[in-house]
């Protein structure tokens, strides 16, 4: 009985959680303010900002 119960509960919390978990490793991603300098073409730097959501998939490829 308790097994299903929890099964229930998963599912319905999976219902209600609009895609900010990562299906690889389950945690909330949590959203980020991005900054990059980016080189335009007169040899002047630029901001460029981006938002982007963090899991412990991304955040070393995203953060170095
Ligand atoms: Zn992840």
């Amino acid at each position: 009985m308790a097994k299903q119960t929890d099964f229930a509960d998963k599912v319905k919390k999976a219902g209600q959680d609009k895609g900010n978990k990562c299906p690889k490793c389950g945690a909330v991603k949590t959203p980020t303010l991005l900054v990059q300098s980016v080189r335009s073409a007169h040899g002047s730097y630029r901001f460029n900002r981006q938002r982007v959501q963090l899991c412990k998939c991304n955040e070393k490829e995203i953060l170095g």
